[in-house]
């Protein structure tokens, strides 16, 4: 077992549904420490920037106009196998592929609005956090 970070963030879907507090208390209770926190209205060079990876992908304008569409929630969490603990938590990327009781078979609608975004490794959790979170706003626990 590892003690890992990974970034989370609650999309405008699920922003706007008004579950943050529902997905929280999922990481939660799964001992998943938040230990960074922040609401922003992403600009669209700061989300093209997060997704820069899915530049070529035909879905990338969709997907950066879909993360500007409203606020996201971006937290660091901290636990044992952080980052694979969250994407078991957040379920398959196409929600009507996701296992029942995941995040994303529970409140999203499509794979476009998908409800949360994580990292899918500790060295892209890294790069991640560093993104949205300087040092001093990470607070171990
Ligand atoms: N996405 C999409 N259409 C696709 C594939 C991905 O809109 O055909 C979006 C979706 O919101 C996904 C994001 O692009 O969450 C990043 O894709 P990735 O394959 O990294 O999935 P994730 O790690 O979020 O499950």
């Amino acid at each position: 077992m590892a003690l890992e970070r990974t970034l989370s963030i609650i999309k405008p879907d699920a922003v706007a549904k008004n579950v943050i507090g529902q997905i929280y208390a999922r990481f939660e209770q799964a001992g998943l420490k938040i230990v960074a926190a922040k609401m922003k209205q992403l600009s669209r060079q700061e989300a093209e920037g997060f997704y820069a990876v899915h530049s070529e992908r035909p879905f990338f304008k969709a997907l950066v106009d879909f993360m500007i569409s409203g606020p996201v929630m971006i937290s660091a969490l901290e636990g044992e196998n952080a980052v694979l603990a969250h994407r078991d938590l957040m379920g398959a990327t196409n929600p009507k592929e996701a296992a029942p009781g995941t995040i994303r078979a529970d409140f999203a609608e499509s794979i476009d609005a998908n409800a949360v975004h994580g990292s899918d490794a500790v060295d892209t959790a890294k790069v991640e956090i560093a993104y949205f979170f300087a040092a001093t706003e990470v607070c171990p626990r």
